[in-house]
């Protein structure tokens, strides 16, 4: 672990790791194939053996689907050994709205010490690039699940619950963490998510003088939580004026936690937090309620992109830090620059944390290279072997190189791969649909709109089949929105189709394959429906985001149910 209280011994980690790759890389590799040298999985392809040539050689690249059968048999009571050396003390879900559906990850005490090297390294790297970063304290919407049990009797849960509960996280941590939030646990285990985001903003608010930073684990969150926060201020305000708690929480870790925080009755408070609400416009709304706040920290790159608007609306000039890249499979790297804008942040991938491959995507070059052989520029797609059983697997996750911190690559965000929109034999990616709408949304701009959330669905059930996008929007201030201007969404619509690729438009324009698309405006707090909808589903909060694109027809019917208009591109873009 790094001692963050010794700032030159952490850089020197640091600048070791990242001068290293190769010799850190292939000593990762050895040890993970000597451990897993007699696991049912890697005897099959290498009969004991744990030589790097036979593995690039024998190993399959495989998918989730290639290790779930193994998974789920130790799942089901099998030991561990079939898949890992390292006993499995547990499974990892994974947020299950990203790439389709829910999965179970090993857990071994590798993912969580790895989880916390990268921890200590992200307030490493926040403590060169801002004063007094560990001054005051954090307000983190953060929510921990209670963890299901396998039918072998394993644990079950999320990432971020096992790291927060596991000792790796409670012990040894760096002094002012401890006390560094301003909700107490209690509120952070509640399992109830609607209590837990309420007392979190409460206890926020009654400490905003000591707030110096705002998290999260992903941007989404942070705007659902600001959006909550215009529903239910005067309610917390009279909690703060009266010193009580509102009746409906409750869940007694809550109740206990935030009546301690609140103290008593305090109307100088209310009045003062009433009077920035209350307001018509809540542009800067969150350094005016944490006048001491110095960034905002949640990821911002891949799907959380599209939330950058609507949050640096409500920070103003609050610096937005993306901190690092990880998953239930692996820890990936860390973003060395945090002050950077959101659109350049890169991770710097540490070579510690697991085996890397890189697939090179769209070259007809199908040659997998090493961490130390990409180049820059280039797009690749991550395969990861991980200290849990995991040999060779694609993560799902399409990155682009954009430069190296010594020898360390460091990867842009691009896409995941698998989330695409097809409705004839186009095939539109993420990136593309949210470069296409983040075109057609700059024309929202003068009617003081925004883009609050927005998915999308591939119509097909008639010929031709056309694109529908769902929007839910949003105005600059509280009125609400009190008309739609339809000339302006036909040309968003528009707008959209010009934007997205040559394939698209010849099959829209020239052969008539795919019909006109369609923007289906809904009503606010339509995408919050959307989120309690998969979270019944068993989605984690922490870790939700909004799925790109929708083809269950139970999450389409919340949409549904909710649309106040629909309006169609009237010409067709050009080839
Ligand atoms: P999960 O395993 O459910 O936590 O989801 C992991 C996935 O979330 C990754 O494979 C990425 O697709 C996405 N993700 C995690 N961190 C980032 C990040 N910093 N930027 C963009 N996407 C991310």
């Amino acid at each position: 672990m790094i001692n963050l209280t010794e700032k030159d011994a952490g850089l020197a980690v640091l600048e070791g790791l990242t001068s290293n790759v190769k010799q850190i890389q292939d000593a990762v590799l050895k040890e993970i194939l000597t451990c897993d040298a007699n696991t049912e999985y890697l005897r099959s392809f290498l009969h004991g053996s744990s030589d790097k040539e036979l593995f690039k050689k024998n190993v399959p690249i495989g998918t989730y689907e290639d290790f779930k059968p193994y998974i789920e048999r130790v799942a089901n009571g099998e030991p561990s050994e079939i898949i890992s050396g390292k006993p499995i003390i547990g499974f990892m879900l994974t947020s299950g709205t990203s790439g389709g559906k829910q999965k179970l990850i090993p857990l071994n005490n590798k993912y969580l010490e790895n989880a916390r090297l990268l921890f200590d390294l992200r307030y490493l790297v926040l403590s060169t690039h801002v004063d007094g970063h560990n001054e005051g304290k954090g307000m983190q919407l953060i929510f921990l699940k209670p963890a299901s049990k396998t039918p072998s009797g394993l644990p079950a849960s999320y990432a971020t619950t096992y790291f927060m509960k596991s000792d790796y996280y409670v012990k040894n941590l760096p002094s002012y963490w401890d006390t560094s939030s301003t909700s107490p646990s209690g509120i952070k285990l509640c399992p109830d998510n609607k209590q837990s985001l309420y007392c979190h903003l409460l206890c926020g608010l009654v400490m905003r003088d000591e707030v110096t930073r705002v998290c999260a684990n992903f941007a989404s969150i942070l705007v659902q939580g600001i959006t909550f926060l215009e529903n239910f201020w005067r309610e917390m305000c009279s909690n703060i004026r009266s010193g009580q708690l509102s009746d409906w929480i409750t869940d007694l870790s809550c109740k206990d936690s935030v009546s301690m925080i609140l103290g008593g009755p305090n109307p100088r408070l209310a009045y003062l937090i009433e009077d920035i609400c209350d307001q018509k416009s809540w542009k800067g709304i969150i350094p005016q309620l944490w006048p001491k706040t110095k960034f905002i920290e949640c990821i911002v790159t891949g799907q959380m992109a599209q939330h950058v608007p609507i949050l640096e609306f409500y920070a103003n000039d609050l610096p937005l830090v993306s901190p690092n890249y990880a998953s239930s499979e692996a820890m990936f790297g860390v973003n060395l620059d945090p002050l950077c804008k959101p659109q350049d942040v890169s991770y710097t991938f540490m070579p510690n944390m697991s085996y890397f491959e890189f697939l090179p995507v769209g070259e007809g070059n199908d040659t997998i290279v090493d961490l130390a052989n990409v180049k820059l520029d280039r797009y690749y797609e991550l395969v990861v072997t991980n200290y849990a059983g995991l040999h060779r697997y694609r993560v799902g996750d399409v990155l682009q190189v954009t430069g190296f911190y010594n020898s360390a690559p460091q990867f842009r965000f691009v896409r995941r791969q698998n989330v695409v929109l097809s409705v004839y034999l186009e095939a539109t990616t993420e990136e593309d649909l949210l470069e296409a709408v983040t075109r057609a949304t700059q024309l929202l701009k003068p009617s003081g709109l925004m883009l609050r959330d927005f998915t999308c669905y591939p119509h097909i059930s008639e010929a031709p089949g056309h694109y529908v996008l769902y929007w839910e929007l949003k105005g600059n201030n509280d009125d609400g929105i009190k008309e739609l201007d339809s000339n302006m969404l036909v040309e968003c619509c528009s707008v959209v189709e010009e934007s997205l690729d040559a394939l698209y438009r010849r099959y829209r324009s020239k052969e008539g394959s795919i019909g006109a698309l369609e923007i289906r405006i809904v009503q606010q707090g339509t995408f919050d429906s959307l989120m309690e909808y998969f979270i019944a589903q068993g989605a984690s909060l922490a870790q939700y985001k909004t799925p790109r694109c929708l083809k269950s027809p139970e999450a389409l019917q919340v949409l549904e149910n909710r649309v106040l208009a629909c309006f169609f591109s009237d010409k067709l873009p050009p080839c």
